[in-house]
């Protein structure tokens, strides 16, 4: 694969040395015994007067609580062009991968430091389980300021993966389920088997839906239930345009469904142009069966 003219630009920064990064402060104890505190190590370390934690190296040399604020005489260079050049390219996840630590002495309370970084590498394109991108190595080498000449004391390898994210297929959403009681199970078991089941009072013969356990003209609770014809008129409708929530279709076009046999229901209309939909317009019920274990009853135009 030829790589891209942009990809021959940030390799051409591999190897680039960027100038010092100060500390703001010289190696301290107060910063020592904070350190320890929130590690949760035991300090003084080492039982030496003075000497401070390795593991602190990089601390010494943080920019505080402002970000990119560091003292007069650091690099206004940036050290991380590389990551931006990638970025721009449209990898504009990171994640970091290595962080390597090497001390070559223990530092001591009143050392000055500084860092000077080096873009050590960028790997080839790598496709991983995050997505498609590049590893980039920084290696930070750390001094102590000496008249007699600075003294490597410490390095610190950073290595992130700049990546594209892996575009993840959308989980697939189901409809909503019914809740089934023992008042309604009849009618979502009528479905199923394409029957349309209307409760119907065995007191006073009246029709109901949704259905309940009592009758509200009667007060009976003897009920039976109906298979409705399915021969039905459009009471009334919504469309729904606004929000698209999965996994409906949109627009959306929702009925008063007034069945022939006197009782209305609410249902999805399918087969429809939402724009000519019409009070009145007759009706059919058909049977959908929805991600293998819902079925519901559906109206469309009546066949002429
Ligand atoms: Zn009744």
């Amino acid at each position: 694969m030829v790589e891209q003219d942009w990809m021959t630009e940030v390799r051409a920064l591999v190897g680039k040395e960027y100038g010092r990064v100060y500390a703001w402060d010289p190696v301290n104890a107060p910063m020592a015994r904070q350190w320890c505190e929130v590690m949760g190590v035991a300090h003084p370390v080492h039982g030496g007067e003075g000497l401070v934690p390795p593991a602190m190296l990089q601390v010494w040399c943080m920019e505080g609580l402002h970000q990119n604020n560091y003292p007069p005489g650091s690099t206004k260079e940036n050290p991380y062009e590389a990551l931006q050049l990638i970025e721009a390219q449209g990898y504009g996840s990171v994640v970091a991968v290595n962080s390597e630590l090497e001390f070559a002495r223990y530092l001591r309370e009143g050392e000055k430091l500084y860092y000077t970084t080096r873009l050590d590498a960028v790997g080839e394109e790598k496709t991983t389980g995050l997505g498609t991108g590049f590893f980039v190595t920084l290696v930070m080498t750390y001094f102590s300021q000496r008249e007699d000449g600075d003294e490597q004391v410490g390095t610190l390898l950073f290595r992130v993966f700049k990546f594209r994210p892996a575009s993840a297929p959308a989980p697939k959403v189901k409809r909503p389920m019914p809740g089934v009681s023992d008042d309604t199970r009849f009618f979502w078991e009528g479905a199923r088997q394409g029957k349309l089941l209307i409760q119907c009072c065995k007191a006073c013969a009246s029709l109901r839906h949704p259905p309940g356990p009592v009758c509200p003209d009667c007060h009976s609770f003897e009920w039976d239930a109906l298979e409705a014809s399915g021969r039905a008129t459009l009471y009334s409708f919504v469309v729904m345009h606004y929000p698209e929530v999965a996994p409906f279709d949109h627009p959306n076009p929702i009925g008063l469904v007034e069945l022939e046999e006197g009782t209305r229901l609410v249902a999805q209309l399918v087969g429809v142009d939402p724009a000519k939909l019409e009070i009145g317009q007759q009706l059919e019920v058909e049977f959908q069966q929805f991600d293998g274990d819902l079925t519901l009853p559906q109206f469309r135009p009546a066949a002429a």
